[in-house]
């Protein structure tokens, strides 16, 4: 172990003696053998009469199996938007605590913060997309609890040094929140596998990217076993509902068309980038560990409403701090992606 943590000075005094709801399929979860009259559910067999588990336990041992790491290890969330939403109220104090985060980067940390009172600091990632750990360490005061990392980062696309999150992760007293929305993507290790050794440390993966899910809204969450019982706690009964996770065990179950789908996707992410470079107004392709790439061009919002005529919708990140002029392209099918490129080509010199 090389990082051990006091829960009990990091975790909100009032939610350590919080007393979680117990629901009834809490005390006892649903199997055929069982009469279950303790609900109050409608009886009569369908697809979603009986409410979901609250613990997912058949979801996360296929998680589980897959990651390489215990069930006690995991906690799902109804997106990973939820989960964040979760960790914030977990750790901070409303008007006391602070986040640090490091733009460009995910909307939704400073969005959940925001709705929670709980104050934002910023260190803008350097020329590279980077993160700057020895002045994020300056930036940490004793007010802040959770240190938000997005690796491969949305929307520059890049991976963080791993050196880099070890220094934090290390020299950090809170929580670092590793966020791998689009880990499937990218060449770089799990920072899963580094669960066992940082009790600091919690993972967030997501079915919304790779595995093709956004909409059944399923995100996951690793962190050491002290901290996922709090989580639990603290979390919506029935936060993932039955259709969600039966999709999410069919599409694990059917994991092989899965990595079908994401080479896929790689080789058509290294073909956009090419055919980008040959288009006279595109100034620059950002190095890409993701489904996505950032693009610099000439005039970012005249191109972005040129595409938008032709009925092609990008993300305008123009107002991104570091993001100037850039538009963020999701790889799409091949055929998606020839009319994007068909449609770029067509549009006017600058
Ligand atoms: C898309 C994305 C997510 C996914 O959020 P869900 O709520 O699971 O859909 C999380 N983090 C980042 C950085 C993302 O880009």
């Amino acid at each position: 172990m090389k990082k051990s943590i006091n829960l009990s000075t990091l975790i909100r005094a009032e939610l350590l003696e919080l007393k979680a709801y117990s629901s009834a399929r809490d005390e006892f979860s649903t199997s055929e053998t069982m009469t279950f009259l303790d609900a109050n559910e409608n009886p009569y067999p369908s697809e979603l009469n009986r409410y979901p588990d609250p613990y997912q336990s058949k979801l996360k041992s296929r998680i589980a199996q897959l990651k390489g790491i215990d069930s006690s290890f995991i906690m799902l969330g109804n997106g990973s938007d939820e989960v964040i939403d979760l960790l914030v109220r977990l750790f901070c104090t409303p008007y006391r605590d602070n986040i640090l985060i490091f733009p460009p980067t995910y909307g939704m940390y400073k969005v959940v913060a925001d709705l929670n009172a709980v104050e934002v600091k910023t260190l803008p990632l350097n020329q590279d997309f980077q993160i700057d750990e020895t002045q994020a360490l300056d930036h940490i005061d004793e007010h802040t609890k959770i240190v938000f990392v997005c690796s491969p980062n949305n929307p520059s696309g890049n991976t963080m040094k791993r050196e880099k999150v070890f220094n934090l992760l290390n020299n950090f007293k809170g929580i670092v929140v590793v966020d791998e929305a689009y880990q499937d993507f990218s060449k770089e290790q799990s920072f899963i596998n580094e669960l066992s050794a940082y009790e600091n440390l919690v993972v967030m993966q997501t079915f919304s990217k790779a595995m093709g899910l956004a909409g059944a809204r399923l995100g996951m969450c690793f962190a050491n076993p002290k901290i996922i019982k709090y989580l639990n706690r603290i979390k919506p009964p029935y936060n993932v509902n039955n259709l969600s996770q039966n999709v999410a065990l069919k599409t694990l179950n059917n994991y092989s068309e899965i990595e079908t789908q994401v080479n896929q996707i790689l080789n058509e992410r290294s073909e956009l980038g090419l055919a980008l470079k040959q288009i006279s107004w595109v100034n620059k392709i950002y190095p890409s560990e993701a489904n996505f790439l950032l693009v610099k061009v000439d005039d970012a919002n005249q191109r972005y409403r040129e595409l938008l005529d032709q009925k092609i919708v990008v993300r305008n990140r123009h107002n991104q701090p570091g993001c100037e002029n850039c538009l963020r392209f999701s790889i799409g099918t091949p055929e998606e992606n020839k009319l994007l490129i068909k449609t770029l080509k067509q549009l006017s010199h600058s």
